[in-house]
Formats: structure tokens, C-alpha cells, sequence
């Protein structure tokens, strides 16, 4: 597995060869990115499960929600901001934010991605 660090964008950048999500990030997979700021990437979910379904992902490579908290408290709070950003954008009434991590709660992308759900009624408890 590659592994490079990529200094012009942000010190936190560190991209993965064989990661479908640094490949976004690189723009060798096209994505419809609807944000993008020194350590963060956002774009619509392929799946869409809400009107808006947004997964913001950190510019550096890590597995999980709290790989990225290991490495930069920094790049949690951009995601978090990111995500409030683009629903009050969107006018949103509300919206949800979910990690998943590991198989039990259905991660399929191991590069850790924030969902931003919202434009419509939440049921609770998830699926
Ligand atoms: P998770 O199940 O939490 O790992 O979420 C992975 C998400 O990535 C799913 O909601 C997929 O629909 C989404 N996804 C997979 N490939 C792509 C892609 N190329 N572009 C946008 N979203 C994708
Ligand atoms: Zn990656």
C-alpha cells in the first residue's frame, strides 16, 4: 500500500493508493464535491438516503471516527463545522451526523467519513 504525504495542501494530507475515498480526495474518482477546505472534503453520497446526503471526509488517510480524533482534534472540529456549515447553507431544519465504525454498524468505506443527513423527518431509533 502507498502511503505519501502530500505538504502543498495541508499539513494533516496523507493520501492511500488503494483507498477509494483518497481517490476522491485526488480527484482520480470523479465526485460531485459540495465542499472543500484545507483538511476536508465533502460530496453527495452516491446512495442518497435523505434529500441531503452529504459525507465529509478529512484529507488525511484514517480508518475510523476515532482514528481521526487520535490524530487532530483539529480535524474532528473541521468536520463537525463542515457538516453545520453546509445544512445552515441549505437552510436545513435539522439534520443528523453519523459515524459508522466497524462491519456491525454497516461501514463499508474504511476511510472515516462523517454522513450528513437531512431534509426530511429522522426516525429514531437508526436502523
Ligand atoms: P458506510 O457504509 O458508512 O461506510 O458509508 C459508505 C458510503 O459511501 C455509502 O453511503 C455509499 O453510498 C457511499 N459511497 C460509496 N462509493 C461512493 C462514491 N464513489 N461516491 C460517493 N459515495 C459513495
Ligand atoms: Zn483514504
Amino acid at each position: 500500500m502507498g502511503r505519501r504525504r502530500i505538504q502543498r495542501r495541508s499539513r494533516y494530507t496523507c493520501i492511500m493508493s488503494d483507498c477509494l475515498f483518497c481517490k476522491i480526495i485526488e480527484g482520480v474518482i470523479p465526485a460531485d464535491i459540495v465542499f472543500r477546505n484545507e483538511n476536508v472534503v465533502a460530496f453527495n453520497d452516491l446512495n442518497p438516503q435523505a434529500p441531503t446526503h452529504v459525507l465529509l471526509i478529512p484529507t488525511l488517510h484514517t480508518e475510523n471516527a476515532a482514528g481521526v480524533a487520535r490524530n487532530s482534534a483539529t480535524i474532528t472540529a473541521d468536520l463537525f463545522l463542515a457538516a453545520d456549515q453546509i445544512a445552515n447553507d441549505r437552510g436545513l431544519n435539522g439534520y443528523r451526523t453519523v459515524f459508522n465504525t466497524g462491519e456491525d454498524a454497516g461501514q463499508t468505506v474504511f476511510h472515516a467519513h462523517l454522513h450528513l443527513l437531512g431534509g426530511r423527518p429522522m426516525a429514531w431509533p437508526p436502523g
